[in-house]
């Protein structure tokens, strides 16, 4: 099934404009003029900032945490309280594997590897059936991909679809987290990439805070 460019829905940037912050939720248009931060950074709804903001409460300091790790993600709440009890299970520190868990879902990696602009076009690669995980068709955006598998993006996706006209000279510019590497071949038009290891909070950017997230949920 062939995956179409969207229509820009503003209605995700909102999202952004309600947390405050850039939560870089659809690819280029995030660093662009047109991002709605810049144009207008604002409160959605009637009244925008017209309402000096409350100081936030420890408790509306993590809810904000929670939400905004959830809509980065594009997890619904009880997808998202399920990756927290499951790391709650673990052995160690509990924010590193919650991390761990939602940053090695296979949407997530696709993105982070370059191969689409944002986790809900990576969502909609593998759902459509388009990538393969050490050869094998997963069509399973919630997959965990572990240390030593290869990535790909079906070939015939790579030749055929408009999304990956420019993908090779996209991929050359990319900067990859540490605990992933590219695996792609122009001359044999193969866009892939090897999972090196697991990531670790202290070595990640994120726009989140783990740790908050959870105390909320061990309230
Ligand atoms: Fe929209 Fe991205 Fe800007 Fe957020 S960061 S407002 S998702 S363009």
């Amino acid at each position: 099934m062939a995956i179409k460019a969207k229509k820009i829905d503003n209605s995700v940037c909102s999202q952004c404009r309600r947390a405050s912050e850039k939560l870089f939720l659809k690819g280029d248009k995030c660093f662009s003029p047109n991002c709605l931060m810049v144009k207008r950074n604002t409160v959605p709804g009637q009244h925008g900032n017209a309402k000096q903001p409350r100081r936030p409460t420890s408790y509306g300091l993590q809810l904000r945490e929670k939400q905004k790790a959830k809509q980065i993600y594009g997890l619904r709440e009880k997808q998202f309280s399920n990756y927290v009890a499951k790391s709650t299970k673990k052995k160690g520190n509990t924010a590193d594997s919650l991390l761990k868990a939602l940053e090695t879902r296979l949407d997530n990696v696709v993105f982070r590897l370059g191969f689409v602009k944002s986790r809900a076009a990576g969502r909609q690669l593998v759902s459509h059936g388009h990538v393969l995980v050490d050869g094998k068709k997963v069509n399973i955006s919630s997959y965990q991909v572990k240390t030593n598998q290869v990535v790909t993006v079906a070939s015939k996706f790579v030749e055929k679809s408009k999304l990956m006209e420019n993908i090779f000279a996209v991929l050359s510019k990319k900067e990859l987290p540490t605990w992933l590497a590219l695996d792609s071949d122009l001359n044999t038009k193969k866009v892939g990439g090897k999972v090196l290891g697991l990531p670790k909070l202290t070595e990640m950017t994120l726009e989140f805070d783990p740790k908050k997230i959870i105390e909320f949920y061990s309230r």
